[in-house]
């Protein structure tokens, strides 16, 4: 690599907020490893059509009041080992809707959605990515909640029925705030939202629809976390970028 690739490279990794990187082995002298940054065509975005979203929740529903009906939930097992019910948090009229898989234990402690390991990426994936595209927001501008509201044990993906009973509760969510899109983290959220039988791998940086409002669905950050996904890391700042443009321009 030239210095100046090397330069991007690193610049790259720092926009998306890594500041560390590991080198598996010393680099060979006859044979160096090319990296490969291929360029993707950009993601086509589908036509927004006017049409009336469906009543599947209660006339004049507020965030406040989806909230007071979960209540102290015992609707399922999850409960029984959760600390705090993690509801979503964000701009409650925002255009943009992150929707991740369910809490971990940093969130379970603070009741409050994306704010572990995974949370930071995810806030500088936001706002490095919208810095450099030059469109104004920060994670506040956006909302961001859970399929499950309570921390399923050893952080273990939630099961099908529990997803079908707090998913309720997150379609209210969706309908109330009715954002402009929507961007779904990793499978789980994917098949919460989604009537798909792809696997992440195919999906990612595709536009679907959850009831007319526009579906990005892209890397959960857990999985960005991981210290050889050098290519799906690449793959999620395309879809950030694509989603963001989207959303704001
Ligand atoms: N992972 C998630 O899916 N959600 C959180 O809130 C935190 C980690």
């Amino acid at each position: 690599m030239t210095p100046d690739q090397i330069r991007d490279y690193l610049k790259y990794y720092r926009d998306l907020g890594i500041e560390t990187i590991y080198r598996a082995h010393a680099p060979s002298q006859t044979a160096p490893r090319p990296v490969v940054m291929a360029q993707k065509s950009p993601v086509s975005i589908p036509p927004v059509p006017i049409a009336s979203l469906p009543d599947l929740v209660p006339a004049g529903d507020t965030l406040a009041k989806i909230r007071t009906d979960i209540g102290d939930c015992k609707r399922c097992r999850l409960s029984e080992g959760r600390n705090k019910i993690v509801f979503g948090a964000g701009n409650e009229t925002s255009p943009l809707v992150f929707v991740g898989e369910g809490p971990g234990a940093d969130e379970d402690q603070q009741g409050l959605p994306f704010v572990g390991r995974a949370g930071q990426l995810l806030t500088q994936m936001i706002e490095n990515t919208a810095a450099k595209e030059g469109i104004k927001i920060k994670r506040d501008d956006v909302y961001i909640c859970n399929v499950v509201k309570c921390r399923p044990p050893e952080n273990r993906t939630p099961q099908p029925d529990e997803m079908e009973i707090c998913g309720q509760f997150l379609y209210r969510q969706l309908m109330t705030i009715k954002p402009k899109a929507i961007c779904v983290l990793g499978a789980t959220a994917m098949k919460a939202l989604l009537n798909t039988k792809e696997g992440i791998t195919k999906s990612r940086g595709q536009w679907q629809k959850w009831r007319d409002i526009p579906v990005m669905v892209t890397y959960h950050p857990s999985y960005l976390l991981r210290q050889y996904n050098v290519e799906a890391k690449r793959e999620a700042w395309e879809d950030l970028k694509a989603l963001l443009h989207f959303v704001y321009d």
